[in-house]
């Protein structure tokens, strides 16, 4: 069955006393009767303090990156086990930021998504094109490339652990957002490509996610339409009114 989910992307955002304001915030402001699940992603030092924090609430917290690798000599890096082991059981790969800033290429986002099933964690799995593929007429194709190299190794009973999340580069973070009309076409376009690889019932029942400036006033029209899902948040998941307020408009 496919789920309606609206993710917090709080990136390098929140020290730990703000980590817990925000929190609390959230808790006090969140809507308690919306069949959305909520998920927020603090930073990796702020995740155990979080997972404690919300322990006897409905929202799951997620990691933002992980290592493809189970352990070793990689400095700085943190692990699946890792984040299982604080109860973290959710991470969002592939993020626009970690492509272009980490050269996170689709080899390795593909390793990435693997480990993690492989830890029977979910993975909001991210992508999208630049404003150049746009110019071009190529986002159709740079999109369908990115899930072909990135996830298209999966087997289908993976799906389940599956969210996707389509973030045109070019309004991350911009304050431009995709109109609603251009996120229903790029989402009905991924869940054909995810047919043609997977079939009819797979595509169906995965949640695809629009990400990309929402904020509280263009939330609801975005959300209304059939082949979005529900978003990932960057920028207003910092303001719990604000992040509220999406969160109605599912
Ligand atoms: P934004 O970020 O809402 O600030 O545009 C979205 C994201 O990067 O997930």
């Amino acid at each position: 069955m496919r789920k309606k989910i609206v993710a917090g992307n709080w990136k390098m955002n929140k020290n730990s006393e703000e980590t817990e304001d925000l929190l609390n915030d959230l808790i006090d402001k969140l809507p308690n009767d919306v069949e959305a699940q909520i998920i927020v992603a603090p930073t990796f030092v702020n995740l155990a303090s979080a997972v404690d924090h919300l322990e006897y609430t409905n929202i799951i917290v997620a990691a933002q990156n992980m290592h493809q690798n189970e352990n070793g000599a990689y400095t700085g890096e943190i692990s699946a086990d890792m984040l299982k082991s604080i109860g973290v059981n959710t991470v969002i790969i592939g993020h626009s930021e970690r492509r272009a800033y980490f050269h996170e290429t689709d080899t390795i986002l593909a390793q990435k998504v693997t480990t993690a099933l492989k830890h029977d964690m979910t993975v909001i799995f991210c992508f999208g094109e630049e404003l150049k593929d746009r110019k071009d007429n190529q986002h159709f194709n740079v999109v369908e490339n990115q899930l072909r190299d990135g996830l298209f190794h999966i087997a289908n009973e993976d799906w389940e652990k599956i969210v996707l999340a389509y973030e045109p580069v070019w309004a991350i973070g911009t304050g431009e957002t995709a109109s609603p009309e251009q996120a229903q076409e790029m989402h009905e376009f991924i869940r054909e490509t995810v047919i043609k690889r997977y079939g009819a019932t797979i595509a169906e029942d995965v949640s695809i996610l629009y990400g990309g400036s929402v904020k509280p006033e263009n939330a609801k029209e975005i959300f209304s339409k059939p082949d979005v899902d529900g978003g990932l948040i960057g920028g207003a998941a910092l303001k719990a009114s604000d992040f509220a307020k999406i969160v109605e408009g599912i």
